[in-house]
């Protein structure tokens, strides 16, 4: 059976007009195994291109290509790949090794891509190692390319054909550059190979050269004008190709997630290769950088700063939370006697006006009554509070709404508002100053209001608050149940009037006041005044302004970024037409398309990372410097260390996201490329 054959083989090239110029017309040939053959003919007659589609590096020809009994216009990419990396070994006129690679690297340029049955690392240094010494390139093996003369290049190139052992050796005028000294040698090598059992096409324009093969093919025009056998050089018996030829096997219906998959295991062998062509450029690939540390760094940090500036603005201004809405209800002193109106209002009833608003407005989640009573007095074991001691009545959700945290004991149960029962939370202040030494919780404390005295447990301390508000003094405050304070204060003072209502989150604060407002208005008419609280009204404004704020600045920081990215696409599209002719070599050998793409991709993503990482760091500095820097100018602010995960999650995404979408166009168009052409690009 014949190793290779090509039956009725037309090949055009399409120029960019759109005109088809035919290069091979109607070839047919068979090379058996073990065969030296010569295809000779004159420049420009189409033997390169011939070889190209031998080698299965060009398949829009028309016609069959037969290698060990299988027709190759069935494989895959990755069969071709995989044929290519085993198989068939290239030997090329201008060498085409990678300049940038040493010799030991360029002779392992095919043990980078994947095959049938992959071999050890250390294997294939061996290999290579053994190859430099049979090949005379004994102590060259960390040189590069441009330190060698073209013979000991073409030697490398040879030893690099002949890594993973390949059959058939495809070489396209091997001694085309070389003086007639190095032209010997190098085709005594080849001559050895084919001893050695390998099928060697050598193609030449130099008829010295073709009188050493076995056979030669004369060729002219895209044509074969005769084929003459070398009576003194008899064939050898080939290697037999099909043993180890099982292309077919590998599978070729693989689904998403195998995909996927091979993505990952792809993309992790070509970390090595993507460090080394960073560092290859290495100031390129940091100036680049650059811009992606300090979009990173600005996504970051000014995320993080907003929401910081955020926080901070409204709790200085809200002795509530922030998605809290005051409210109040009054007696219309001037409703005239003409007036018509549905019920009369004295004040909230907690059953009848205040429950129902949960039904009613969904977004409601809390409400509480905040009834208050000024210039109290606490006494706990003699030790007496006198001044600026208040008392407040608020319902279970009353704390929780207001913001405030327990650190000692517990908030009020429904039980206990339902009862009234004499239980109290305190504040911080009161705490330090009347139980030095006692645990607070379940010792009952005493307050005096201006002419009414009563005991109460206490069940809880509230964290310490600050205020900007000089009459507030949060830390001096007494909660009661609504329901207790209502007994301890005259009938006027008892009455539900203020409440403090809370909405859930991403609801509009002050849309839901003017709903419950006009909600009252409807129940009661005139006998009634009621009124949003100025502060609520100032900080869901607030609120809605710094929200845009943190997206501006945010959007700023993504452009920022955005223009980082397409900082790495601009230097790896350059880098596409750069390394046009790498790729051309290392589809050559074996690389698939797929493995072209993710190389890139990996390139991208891994400067994105390296990049990401740093800008992260910067970002972090930024922003605690920044937060550092506010606090000395800005008296009540303390520094903090803080982690915006929303921030940060955001930058780690659009790290990736940008890695991946600025490598992809280069990765595509790299992929595209026709090898021949890459090949034959200078
Ligand atoms: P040889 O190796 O025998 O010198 P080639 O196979 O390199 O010949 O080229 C054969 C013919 O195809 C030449 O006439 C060349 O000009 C033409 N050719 C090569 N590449 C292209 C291309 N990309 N587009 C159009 N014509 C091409
Ligand atoms: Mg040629």
């Amino acid at each position: 059976m014949s190793l290779i054959r090509l039956r009725n083989l037309n090949f055009s090239y399409r120029t960019s007009d759109g005109e088809d110029v035919p290069v091979l017309k109607n070839l047919n040939l068979e090379v058996h195994s073990g065969e030296l053959l010569a295809i000779q003919g004159p420049s420009g007659s189409g033997k390169s291109t011939l070889l190209y589609i031998i080698g299965c590096l060009l398949n829009s020809y028309q016609g069959d290509v037969e290698i060990s009994g299988q027709n190759i216009a069935s494989f895959s990419d990755e069969q071709l790949a995989i044929l290519r990396n085993q198989h068939i070994g290239f030997v090329f006129q201008q060498f085409h090794l990678l300049p940038k690679a040493t010799v030991l690297d360029n002779i392992l340029l095919p043990s980078q891509y994947p095959s049938e049955t992959p071999k050890s690392f250390y294997a294939s240094i061996e290999r290579a190692e053994k190859l430099i010494d049979e090949l005379g390139l004994q102590g060259r093996s960390h040189h590069f390319p441009n330190q060698l003369s073209g013979g000991q290049q073409q030697r490398v190139s040879i030893a690099r054909a002949l890594l993973n052992d390949a059959q058939i050796i495809l070489a396209d005028e091997p001694t085309g550059s070389l003086d007639t000294h190095n032209s010997k040698q190098i085709m005594e090598l080849l001559k050895s190979a084919n001893k050695t059992g390998r099928t060697v096409i050598i193609i030449t324009h130099d008829p010295e050269i073709a009188q050493q093969c076995n056979k030669v093919v004369h060729f002219r025009d895209g044509e074969i004008k005769e084929i003459v056998d070398n009576k003194k050089m008899p064939t050898v018996l080939g290697q037999n190709l099909s043993d180890t030829f099982s292309c077919q096997k590998i599978e070729t219906n693989r689904n998403r997630w195998d995909l996927f998959n091979r993505y990952i295991r792809v993309g992790i062998s070509l970390i090595p290769l993507a460090l080394q062509s960073l560092k290859q450029n290495k100031s390129r690939s940091i100036l680049t950088m650059l811009g992606i540390v300090i979009g990173v760094a600005a996504v970051l940090s000014m995320i993080t700063i907003g929401s910081f500036t955020k926080n901070r603005i409204l709790e200085s201004y809200a002795e509530m939370g922030v998605n809290t809405i005051m409210f109040y209800g009054f007696p219309n002193w001037e409703l005239k006697a003409t007036d018509q109106v549905p019920v009369v209002f004295q004040s909230f009833n907690w059953n009848r006006d205040l429950v129902p608003l949960k039904k009613v407005f969904p977004e409601v989640i809390g409400i509480s009554p905040m009834m208050r009573s000024w210039d109290n007095k606490i006494s706990y074991a003699g030790k007496i509070i006198d001044s600026d001691v208040r008392s407040l009545g608020v319902s279970a959700d009353g704390l929780p709404i207001a913001n405030r945290k327990i650190i000692i004991g517990n908030n009020f149960s429904p039980f206990h508002i339902e009862y009234r029962s004499a239980v109290c939370v305190i504040g911080f202040e009161i705490y330090q100053r009347l139980f030095m030494n006692v645990s607070p919780v379940g010792q009952i404390v005493t307050v005096s209001q201006r002419d009414y005295s009563f005991g109460c447990r206490v069940i809880g301390v509230l964290e310490s608050q600050t205020s900007n508000k000089e009459w507030s003094k949060p830390n001096l405050q007494i909660y009661l149940p609504y329901t207790f304070f209502q007994g301890t204060t005259d009938p006027w003072a008892s009455q539900i009037r203020d409440v403090v209502i809370q909405v859930r989150d991403g609801a509009d604060a002050s849309l839901v006041g003017k709903k419950i407002k006009a909600f009252f208005e409807m129940k009661y008419g005139k006998s009634a005044r009621f009124d949003i609280g100025s502060d609520s009204k100032l900080i869901a404004q607030m609120n809605k302004f710094l929200s845009l704020f943190t997206i501006l600045l945010a959007a700023i920081a993504m452009v920022s970024l955005a223009v980082g990215g397409i900082g790495i696409t601009n230097m790896m599209l350059v880098s596409v037409s750069e390394r046009f002719k790498e790729i051309g070599i290392r589809k050559a050998f074996g690389a698939t398309n797929f493995s072209i793409r993710v190389q890139y991709l990996v390139e991208s993503v891994l400067i994105c990372s390296l990049a990401g990482a740093i800008g992260l760091t910067v970002g972090f500095i930024l922003y605690e410097g920044a937060i550092y820097g506010a606090t000395k100018l800005i008296s009540n602010l303390t520094f903090e260390w803080i982690i915006d995960l929303t921030a940060l999650s955001l930058s780690i995404i659009s790290i990736f996201v940008v890695g991946v979408l600025s490598g992809l166009t280069p990765a595509l168009k790299a992929e595209k490329l026709q090898v021949i052409e890459a090949l034959r690009s200078e």
